[in-house]
């Protein structure tokens, strides 16, 4: 039993001997060959740019030097390019040009085209300011000089001399002015006794250009058939009110500023040849072709000048007392008269017909002229108004009625 008891406690110490020695091999083993097991990381391997991987690239390149005929033909010619361009002027503009042809220039424009290249720059702003009355003397003469004569400006009341100023402001004139604050209120701005002059002929003239800008307004409706609003007697509308203002205030601006005087006139031609061209396209039916008003052709609308109306027309010795006239109004030129001689005769230029109007208010008018020669004097001057005033008083009566 012993034995066999020895024999088991051996085999169990050589069990133990082999398990040992197997666990020491194994040991072994997993230190040599170590399982590692790879961890997958969450975050993804940048991938290294161009710049990380390669070397830095260092430019070694050099201009290689050219040398043939060719190239050194073209380095000359270059050469000289350069030169030439640097001794050349630099780039000239409108305004290097001397003032005199600038003015020059202005006065062959349209009245419309110099105020817009004078609004181009300062330079050509000053320039026209400066020669503004030369530049309007010379487009009207050239342009404009029928109408000239037909529509001569009012006087500003600070230009009349000062004896004739108690004569204009006496409360007797002023009755005589009334009869246009009844007849013309619609569409003309009374005339302001204190600002212009109101002898006889700057109140016509003061009339006439207004009535020029406010049929120029009306225009549109004309030519579209469109009728001109109506204002019904006694009323006076505020759309109505601000265009008479407005119209007035271009009147004084003519009476100071040369230029915007020719650009009434030149309005008014404007006027003249569309209402022309207008009345020739509607004519009735089976009506024979009549030559236009004038015998204006195409040639003169394009030409842009009052040449042509110095053909035999009708005169307008009638005032247009209301707008209602604009629909048979072609051509308003009054202040003329178709002589024997075939040629037409002014009789309303300026400054002779005003002063002849402010002596017959001195004579009439003014108290300190003795009794008798103021009668002396009205009588000889009269003979010159009275058959006006009588047109003109008859008219503004007939209109009123
Ligand atoms: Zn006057």
């Amino acid at each position: 039993m012993e034995e066999s008891t020895s024999r088991a406690e051996e085999s169990h110490d050589a069990s133990n001997v082999i398990n040992n020695s197997d666990i020491n091999v194994a040991a072994a083993l997993r230190a040599q060959y170590a399982i590692v097991t790879p961890q997958i990381s969450r975050r993804r391997h940048k991938k290294p740019t161009r710049e990380e991987v390669e070397e830095p690239l260092i430019d070694n390149t050099k201009v290689l030097p050219l040398h043939s005929k060719k190239t050194e033909r073209l380095q000359k010619r270059q050469h000289r390019k350069i030169q030439k361009a640097a001794n050349a002027p630099a780039d000239l503009t409108l305004t290097d040009l001397p003032s005199e042809t600038l003015t020059e220039v202005f006065r062959w424009l349209r009245v419309a085209d110099v105020f817009r290249m004078s609004r181009t720059c300062h330079t050509m702003m000053d320039l026209m300011l400066h020669h503004e009355k030369v530049i309007s003397k010379d487009i009207i003469s050239r342009r404009y000089w029928t109408l000239y004569r037909c529509f001569p400006l009012p006087v500003s009341f600070q230009n009349v001399p000062e004896e004739f100023h108690s004569g204009l402001l006496s409360e007797k004139r002023q009755e005589l002015l009334n009869i246009h604050r009844k007849s013309y209120h619609q569409h003309i701005q009374m005339i302001d006794p204190r600002e212009v002059c109101t002898c006889m002929t700057c109140v016509f003239a003061w009339n006439n250009l207004c009535l020029l800008i406010d049929l120029h307004h009306w225009q549109h409706n004309l030519a579209n058939r469109e009728p001109i609003p109506m204002i019904p007697r006694g009323t006076h509308p505020e759309w109505n009110q601000e265009l008479l203002m407005k119209n007035a205030e271009i009147v004084r601006l003519a009476m100071r500023r040369p230029l915007y005087y020719a650009a009434i006139l030149e309005q008014h031609l404007s006027t003249i040849t569309g209402t022309i061209l207008r009345f020739s396209k509607w004519k009735k039916k089976g009506a024979k072709a009549q030559p236009r008003l004038y015998n204006m052709t195409d040639q003169d609308v394009d030409a842009g000048t009052d040449e042509f109306l110095e053909s035999k027309g009708p005169p307008s010795y009638d005032f247009p007392y209301h707008r209602d006239n604009y629909y048979s109004l072609e051509a308003y030129l009054p202040n003329r008269k178709f002589g024997a001689d075939g040629r037409w005769h002014y009789y309303a230029l300026p400054p002779t017909q005003h002063e002849r109007d402010l002596e017959w208010v001195r004579s009439t008018l003014v108290s300190a002229v003795p009794p008798e020669q103021r009668r002396a004097q009205a009588m000889a001057n009269l003979k010159d108004h009275n058959v006006r005033w009588s047109q003109y008083l008859e008219r503004a009566q007939q209109t009123q009625a």
